[in-house]
């Protein structure tokens, strides 16, 4: 049985932080439930976009760092980000993010499951994923995207590698992955019984060279447990496998470990909770800049080295 129970959130590198809003909040419909700093840089954004409430498991987040390169495609990233919709609402995205001038690819199926990828105003490749896959979700009152098609959650990801057994190794003895089937050369590995949010696909590219970090990419995905002793539990069959890990950080809003897999993409290890709420109340998430204790000293200068954010453009006629 592992510790680890499914996808916690996804980090991902982003252009100018207004476009990264208006994408995500505006044509997307996430909700912002977080606007902080990165912690190690604080002179970036962290932006945070999930569900109504934040669940662990719905949350992509943000480092708008307008002024980095692009990434380049390649072995040892995690390359595409899906996001479950419900069955039957790929038509409804389609329409939306073609009126929005979002570039979209074509329709196809994968592992029996209906797959629209796009990619967003900075160049990350996504999917939205249909699923009648039962998930934790709150709808987002504000959003300007009808509850029935709303976004609910992340569904999987989709890392390339040279050699995918030195991976599947690290998934299978070091963090609880089972082989569910294989497609296209993807591999399925799935956590528990599997199902949305607790899938990973992986491709083998032996001839393709390591991919680079840069705007557009994933920085690193989160893989969830329950709580403290179930993050340590996990740390400790990490190290039992070989693999190198880092302290447990507070992150404030959850406690992270963070360690690289095999093949270079960089995982990280989150709790559930203390959750978002921990610091904003429930109908106030995303509204402020919040920082965490030690930075607020310095939070005058912070918040003069960041761009002003505007509400993102809500189109109210797509309702
Ligand atoms: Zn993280």
């Amino acid at each position: 049985m592992s510790n680890i129970t499914g996808l916690h959130h996804v980090t991902a590198i982003a252009g100018p932080a207004q476009e990264n809003l208006d994408f995500y909040a505006g044509i997307l419909g996430m909700q912002l439930v977080k606007k902080s700093v990165n912690q190690d840089d604080p002179s970036t954004y962290h932006l945070f976009y999930a569900d109504g409430e934040g669940h662990a498991g719905s949350d992509l987040t943000f480092f708008p760092w307008a002024h980095m390169r692009r990434g380049r495609d390649g072995t040892g990233l995690t390359n595409e980000v899906s996001l479950a919709v419900p069955a039957g609402s790929l038509a409804y995205w389609n329409e939306r993010l073609t009126k929005h001038d979002v570039k979209i690819g074509t329709q196809v199926m994968r592992f029996g499951e209906r797959a629209l990828p796009f990619t967003d105003v900075h160049g990350l490749a996504l999917a939205l994923v249909e699923t009648s896959d039962a998930r934790e979700f709150t709808p987002w009152g504000g959003s300007p995207v009808p509850i029935e098609h709303q976004i609910r959650g992340l569904h999987t990801v989709r890392i390339s590698e040279r050699n995918r057994s030195h991976t599947e190794q690290l998934l299978e003895m070091g963090m609880g992955f089972k082989v569910l089937a294989e497609e296209n050369g993807w591999k399925r590995y799935a956590l528990g019984d599997g199902g949305s949010g607790r899938i990973l696909d992986v491709e083998e590219l032996p001839s393709v060279a390591r991919g680079a970090w840069g705007t557009g990419r994933v920085h690193h995905v989160a893989w969830r447990v329950d709580d403290d002793a179930a993050e340590l539990a996990a740390r400790t069959q990490l190290h039992e496998v070989g693999t190198q890990t880092t302290e447990v950080i507070d992150r404030i809003w959850f406690k992270s470990v963070y360690f690289s897999e095999p093949g270079g993409a960089l995982f990280e290890l989150a709790t559930v909770g203390p959750g978002f709420e921990i610091d904003e109340s429930a109908d106030a998430l995303g509204t402020q800049l919040i920082l965490p204790p030690w930075l607020e000293p310095a939070r005058a200068e912070i918040e003069k080295g960041l761009p002003v954010l505007a509400a993102p453009a809500v189109e109210a006629e797509v309702k």
